[in-house]
């Protein structure tokens, strides 16, 4: 009984401590800015893969592109440092569930900004435009989706692809097949092995996985209006973020961004 007691009056102690003690308490109240101010750092999702957008250049093991820079503007702005920054590798499956476990603080990862998406995530104003596009073998003679009638096209799961390429190719009355896969290496692998006949994604996406026995088509299928997305229930945060989009595309400060880097 006596042990019981002083168990409970230990354990009282150490939960107050931890409590108080260890970590400042933020107020209910705090709004989405103070909250990441005080995390000290910027986290942000990032694509590794796409060249002139989110990139790890190994050569160098830095991030650079278009989406690392507004993260690194991000970070200048709400920390004073551009470096106050910390990428995370997300893909087309991963960095929805990334922002709403709070364990990123925005995406700009190529992610295109559809209505439906909008029911889901905080997006800001499009800075760029791309389009599906889709990625062949040079040997395989294709020239044009109408040459994929009956054939299997290979897409990430969670990305517009599948949706677009259905769509264009039911305007064409063709009929094509999909396999899912949850990266763009294995679709690529895929490609290379002869389990898909094309590799359907934006065309930004397909120049990081073209080579010499690959081209990309001239069709381009879906405009893709890339945005900067945020959990839903951080409102303040995303019209932080829209605002300063908003601003860059003004002021040309992502305008040049997209010469110098190609895009
Ligand atoms: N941009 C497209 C999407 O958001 C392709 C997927 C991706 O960004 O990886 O669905």
């Amino acid at each position: 009984m006596k042990f019981t007691k002083v168990f409970f009056v230990l354990c009282a102690a150490l939960i107050a401590l931890g409590a108080s003690g260890c970590s400042k308490k933020r107020p209910a109240d705090a709004s989405d800015l103070d909250i990441i101010k005080d995390s000290g750092v910027l986290k942000v999702g990032v694509k590794s893969d796409v060249p002139g957008f989110g990139f790890f250049n190994t050569s160098t093991s830095e991030y650079e592109g278009l989406e690392i820079e507004l993260a690194k503007l991000f970070a200048e702005e709400i920390f004073g440092s551009p470096d106050a920054v910390r990428f995370e590798v997300v893909t087309a499956k991963t960095r929805g569930p990334l922002l709403d476990n709070g364990e990123l603080d925005m995406v700009i990862a190529t992610f295109t900004v559809t209505e439906e998406r909008k029911l889901t995530y905080n997006f800001s104003t499009p800075y760029y435009t791309d389009a599906v596009g889709m990625l062949v073998k040079k040997a395989s003679g294709l020239t044009s989706l109408a040459d994929l009638d009956g054939l299997t096209i290979g897409v990430a799961q969670s990305a517009t692809s599948k949706d677009s390429i259905a769509a264009a190719a039911s305007d064409l009355g063709i009929n094509v097949k999909f396999a899912e896969f949850s990266t763009y290496p294995e679709i690529k692998a895929a490609l290379d092995s002869g389990r898909v006949d094309a590799f359907a994604v934006d065309k930004s996406i397909l120049r990081g996985y073209l080579d010499a026995d690959t081209i990309i088509l001239p069709d381009e299928f879906s405009p893709q209006p890339y945005g900067v997305a945020t959990k839903l229930s951080n409102k303040e945060l995303a019209s932080y973020v829209d605002e300063r989009i908003k601003k860059w595309l003004d002021d040309g400060v992502i305008d040049a961004l997209i010469t110098q880097f190609n895009l």
